[in-house]
């Protein structure tokens, strides 16, 4: 079974405390990428930063995403449906002291698709921990951005190369699932 993961669409990433200008090319094809699962019924996971004051992470990165905070929400655009599954995390890793693992294993999930931001940071921890655990790591490369353009191909170089994701793009795997 496979899962798609939409790491941080936050406001605070998209818009607003560490808005990233590149993000916008990429939620189109993360639209496509959910709607294609939840029409298969492939889990769709959301891992968002929910900050707590007290958070290591803000000392490298000022308060964002902080949670119960506008700037924590998933953008109007790509907004969870009801059967979609959203856990927050507080650091880069979505499988950091979040359940995500026990939840992919009860959805008998074994590989992810990973998408959403940042290509060299939340995504590559995750699919870090990911990889640790066994899952297959699947990367539509138009559905995950960084920065920078240096950020993002030294990102997507890493998670081929280090955790042996597939890179791909969004109409294959889009592709792909139709046929199931
Ligand atoms: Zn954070």
């Amino acid at each position: 079974m496979e899962a798609v993961v939409v790491i941080d669409i936050l406001e605070d990433f998209v818009t607003g405390e560490l808005k990233c200008e590149r993000a916008k090319g990429i939620i189109p094809n993360i639209k496509k990428l959910i709607e294609v699962a939840r029409k298969k019924n492939f889990p769709v996971i959301y891992s968002n930063d929910a900050h707590l004051p007290t958070d290591f992470e803000l000392k490298k990165w000022g308060k964002h995403a902080m949670r119960g905070t506008r700037g924590a929400e998933v953008i109007s655009q790509l907004k969870p449906s009801k059967d979609d599954i959203v856990l927050e995390k507080r650091v880069y890793s979505g499988f950091f002291e979040t359940g995500l693992d026990s939840v992919l294993r009860n959805l008998k999930v074994d590989t992810l698709v990973l998408t959403g931001l940042h290509t060299n940071m939340c995504v590559r921890h995750t699919a870090a921990d990911a990889f640790f655990r066994g899952y297959r790591i699947v990367v539509p490369q138009d559905a995950t951005e960084a920065f920078t353009e240096k950020d993002y191909k030294e990102g997507l170089e890493y998670l081929k190369n280090v955790y042996n994701a597939e890179i791909t793009d969004t109409n294959k795997i889009v592709k792909r699932w139709e046929k199931k």
